[in-house]
């Protein structure tokens, strides 16, 4: 009976335009979030699970209310399933994440002893800063070992207890061999075993995070010069070692300005007209993340408020680290690979200055 009156709520009152719906239990749990372009559709194609195990089916049978929400265009729903699913974390929304998992991110972790670490996707840490998202979390992980290398970063587990040689000696120091060949081999400062002051280590660190965000190259210098004195020393396999290791820090560092210059890059007005049914909207999209969005304005007044608002998003020049908060990624994997399924969309954007991508590009 209940899923006959659902039936019959959707039958009579939904309409095929864009939009999102959930599904929530008798004792109130959203369990399902979903989008369509047609929702009308969409909601049907539920009451037509033909299996009882269907995904479709088992929340159904779950579920004792159903509401919609219309939106005016296919991006706005996108967007609102995203961020109701953050949210509500429904637990049938089990691909919540799907596109970023695909995707490697260098995690910048927390803690006493900062280091870098490959992750896939952002996981549930919307507090965390990453850099991302990359292709071949391998061959990214080979260069980062590089980087710590020649900084004397650590790189073991997070969890791994520091002293430094400046903390207080409130606690035992360990051993100053820690059991880890890195700091044996010159490769770590070693932060574990009180070896380093903390300014020096996270000097350091800054110098990695500088050289990844494009500010300086001083890692390359000392493998620079290794590399020369090898070849002048006529130790020419050893300097085809520095080279190689000195090629993938600068191709390192050449992902992460492509990073830096696609985030850059989607930070536009994105117009959606409207239609007989539905009013355009303007959002207002700055490094991948919409920061705002209204109604395409009709007036004056409206228009004065839009530019200005674009102004204050879109006008603020920061040296801009391709870093992105772990609460931003699945937002920005959205917008991106909007744009991407939909080449001609990116004829509706505009930037501050520039009417068009398209006459940009002209
Ligand atoms: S020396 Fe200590 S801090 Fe450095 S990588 Fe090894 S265990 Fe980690």
């Amino acid at each position: 009976m209940r899923i006959d009156n659902m039936l019959a709520l959707v039958k009579d009152t939904a309409r095929d335009v864009p939009g999102v719906y959930r599904m929530t239990s008798a004792d109130g749990e959203v369990i399902y979030v979903g989008k369509s372009k047609q929702l009308r559709t969409r909601l049907l194609s539920y009451f037509r699970a033909r299996f009882p195990r269907d995904k479709g089916a088992r929340i159904l049978r779950e579920a004792a209310t159903l509401e919609w929400e219309a939106l005016p265009n296919e991006f706005a729903a996108l967007l609102r399933e995203l961020r109701l699913i953050k949210q509500l974390r429904p637990r049938y929304n089990v691909s919540m994440k799907r596109d970023a998992r695909y995707h490697a991110f260098v995690r910048v972790s927390k803690g006493a002893a900062p280091r870098f670490h490959v992750v896939r996707g952002a996981g549930t840490d919307e507090t965390g800063l990453y850099y991302g998202p990359f292709r071949g979390a391998l061959q990214l992980e080979e260069a980062l070992r590089e980087l710590n290398d020649v900084l004397g970063l650590r790189d073991c587990r997070l969890d791994q207890p520091m002293y430094y040689a400046d903390q207080p000696d409130l606690l035992p120091l360990p051993t100053r061999t820690p059991g880890c060949i890195r700091h044996e081999i010159g490769k770590c400062l070693g932060p574990c075993i009180a070896a380093v002051r903390e300014e020096e280590y996270l000097a350091r660190f800054r110098a990695a995070r500088e050289f990844l965000e494009g500010a300086h190259e001083s890692p390359l210098l000392p493998l620079r010069a290794q590399m020369e004195a090898s070849s002048d020393a006529l130790d020419f396999e050893r300097a085809a070692v520095m080279r190689d290791k000195i090629r993938r820090l600068e191709a390192l560092r050449e992902q992460f300005g492509r990073i830096r210059f696609a985030l850059e890059s989607l930070s536009f007005v994105y117009t959606v007209p409207g239609s007989s049914e539905e009013e355009g909207r303007s959002y207002i999209v700055r490094r991948g993340r919409v920061r705002d969005e209204r109604p395409v304005p009709r007036t004056a007044a409206e228009r004065r408020a839009l530019d200005a608002a674009v102004h204050d998003i879109l006008a603020p020049v920061e040296r801009a680290p391709a870093v992105v908060p772990g609460h931003e990624v699945d937002e920005i994997l959205l917008v991106a690979a909007w744009f991407r399924k939909h080449p001609q969309e990116l004829e509706r954007t505009h930037s501050l200055d520039v009417p068009t991508k398209k006459s940009r590009t002209a």
